[in-house]
Formats: C-alpha cells, sequence, structure tokens
C-alpha cells in the first residue's frame, strides 16, 4: 500500500475549547488509484491531508494519535527535515486556489523551473526546458512563449492546470488534490479532472481527491471515503456507493446530486447543519440530522462494519447499513 492513515486524530484549540477535528480516520490508497474523500466543509478531510503532507498549522493543531503510513513508513515519526524531503519530491499537493498558491511576480517557468534547479541541481536553461515540457503534459496550449507568462496571465482553468504541473514536477508517487476544481465552471471542472485522472494513470501515481461534491468524482474515482465531523462513515469502491449506499449519510450526499433522468424534481437536501466539533454529538454524531436514527444512534457510537464489497473492502459506521443498503435495493428514494 501507497499510503494508509491508521487511526489518525487531530484536535484544534478554539475559544470554545477543544474541536475534534480528526477523530480516528482511516483510509488507504495504493499506487494507480484514486481515492476520493468526500464531506461537508468542517468534516475534516483538509486537515486529514494536511497532517498527511506535514503542512498542518501548528499550534493551534496538534496530532494527537494515529500514524501516517507512507510506503510503510510512519511519516508522524519523522524529523522535519526528512518530512521536508518528502514533500514536493515524493508527495505533492494540489490547492484549490492557484492564484494564491503560486508567485504573482514571477513567471510560470520561473516558478516551474525553480523546482528543478532547486532540487535536481539542473542548469537554468535545462530547468526552462523542463518547464516547457510540463506545460505541455498538462495541455497548455504554446508553452513555448506562455512559459515566459505571469500568473495572473492565465485563465483559472489554466492556472489550475500550472499548479497540476508544479506538482507533478519531481513526479511523486502521491498527489492529494483539495477541491481542484472548486472554483471553476463546470466544463472546465470536467476538463482538469480528466487531466489528472489521466495523468494518474500513465505515471502511476496513486492520488487523493478531497471535494465536497460527490457529482464531479463518479467517473474518476475508484474508491469513495466518505467523512463527516472528523470520522470516515463509509468507505467503498465507488461503484458500489453509487449502487446502494451503506450510510444514511452518503445516500443523503447521492440523492443532492442533480440527476438528467429527474429534470424538474425538487433536489433532496440533508436537513441541519454539521456538528460544532468542539461539541460533537454522542452516539453516532450524524444522528440530529439522521431520517433513520433510533435510540441506540443517541448513545452508542458505531464501529466501521464491514459491509460485502463487489471488490475491495468497504465499511459503513451505521448501526443500520444493511436497511440502509436494503432500501436503495428496493428503489425506494430517500426524502
Ligand atoms: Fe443514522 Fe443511526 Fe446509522 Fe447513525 S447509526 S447513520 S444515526 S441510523
Ligand atoms: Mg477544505
Amino acid at each position: 500500500m501507497l499510503l494508509e492513515v491508521r487511526d489518525l486524530r487531530v484536535e484544534f484549540r478554539t475559544r470554545d475549547g477543544i474541536a475534534q477535528a480528526v477523530n480516528g480516520v482511516e483510509y488507504a490508497v495504493d499506487a494507480g488509484q484514486t481515492l476520493a474523500v468526500l464531506g461537508e466543509s468542517g468534516s475534516g478531510k483538509s486537515v486529514t491531508a494536511q497532517a498527511i503532507m506535514g503542512i498542518l498549522d501548528m499550534p493551534p493543531g496538534r496530532i494527537t494519535g494515529g500514524e501516517i503510513l507512507f510506503k510503510g513508513r510512519d511519516l508522524l515519526k519523522l524529523k522535519e527535515d526528512e518530512r521536508r524531503k518528502i514533500r514536493g519530491a515524493e508527495m505533492a499537493m494540489i490547492f484549490q486556489d492557484a492564484l494564491s498558491a503560486l508567485n504573482p511576480v514571477l513567471t510560470v517557468g520561473d516558478q516551474l523551473g525553480e523546482m528543478f534547479v532547486v532540487h535536481r541541481g539542473m542548469s537554468g536553461k535545462d530547468a526552462r526546458a523542463k518547464a516547457v515540457e510540463l506545460m505541455d503534459r498538462v495541455r497548455i496550449p504554446a508553452a513555448k512563449e506562455r512559459v515566459r507568462d505571469y500568473p495572473h496571465q492565465f485563465s483559472g482553468g489554466m492556472r489550475q492546470r500550472i499548479m497540476i504541473a508544479m506538482a507533478l514536477a519531481l513526479e511523486p508517487s502521491l498527489i492529494i488534490a483539495d477541491e481542484p476544481t472548486t472554483a471553476l465552471d463546470v466544463t472546465v471542472q470536467a476538463q482538469v479532472m480528466d487531466l489528472l485522472a489521466e495523468l494518474r494513470r500513465e505515471l502511476d501515481m496513486g492520488l487523493i481527491l478531497i471535494t465536497h461534491d460527490l457529482g464531479v468524482v463518479a467517473d474518476v474515482a475508484d474508491r469513495i471515503a466518505v467523512m463527516y465531523a472528523g470520522r470516515i462513515v463509509e468507505s467503498a469502491p465507488v461503484h458500489d456507493i453509487y449502487k446502494a449506499p451503506a450510510h444514511p449519510y452518503t445516500r443523503g450526499l447521492l440523492d443532492s446530486i442533480p440527476r438528467l433522468d429527474q429534470k424538474g424534481q425538487e433536489l433532496y437536501a440533508i436537513k441541519g447543519l454539521p456538528p460544532n466539533l468542539t461539541k460533537i454529538p454522542p452516539g453516532c454524531a450524524f444522528h440530529p440530522r439522521c431520517p433513520m436514527a433510533r435510540d441506540v444512534c443517541r448513545t452508542d457510537v458505531p464501529p466501521l462494519y464491514e459491509v460485502t464489497p463487489s471488490d475491495g473492502t468497504r465499511v459503513s459506521a451505521c448501526h443500520f447499513w444493511r436497511e440502509c443498503l436494503d432500501d436503495r435495493v428496493d428503489g425506494h428514494v430517500n426524502g
């Protein structure tokens, strides 16, 4: 396994008390595989990614437990200079907002080239050639000329491609993309997503795709891990989730995607809001919003139950996952 996160816990000190941002997250991604991590904002998906990258702002954030195994080594046991070597060279991150992640006063060629000068000891001229090659690879038209342009001279979609090029520069084995297409319009979103998926295949990388939008990952993900209140609530091969979710929260997310065959029908929305992370509800954290909640849900934290998958592993943190599965199979649409 390329990356395995085990029982990861992260806390934040806030004015209201300790926020449990990540509460025992477990997920894994292999080389050549795309894992989509899905959840509303505040579910802990970005914080988990930052912990993996070693860029969690500390304090007030603090990793209080767990392991992050990357190629078999626990990253949490490494010294900062060892982490720094891994960052960029072996794992890289793509952020939502390319404009603030790129340096506005350097040409994109200089920024891309710098990776090769700093990490590979290349000459300026060779680094420039590499920059053009990367821009070609992410299909930026007229790369030879555009290598001299500044970030603001590119469209949002093209800037996101430059971010992808930066991430790819040193051929990392893992890329984490945090809402990489959220700021783009729908057509451009699909193009950037397709590009990422294609590069992942070509380069046999592991890709973690963080998103709040189940609709954008359907075609590119192998597996989906759904997060709620800092935990994984369902994790499964993508087809299993689309066929029949085994957690009411996943079902809510699925029912809130607009579907072409149901035009004109009102979209389902999960009622209520995600919990305040300083006051996570007892039992199942989702119970105040769950249409299937019963007494036991208010007292007993659901473990990750094993659900029979079509292939690979599948888990659900719902006491009534079986009923949830059966519901969809019977054609009943919740809400
Ligand atoms: Fe809903 Fe209970 Fe399942 Fe939680 S454990 S998702 S409250 S049915
Ligand atoms: Mg986020």
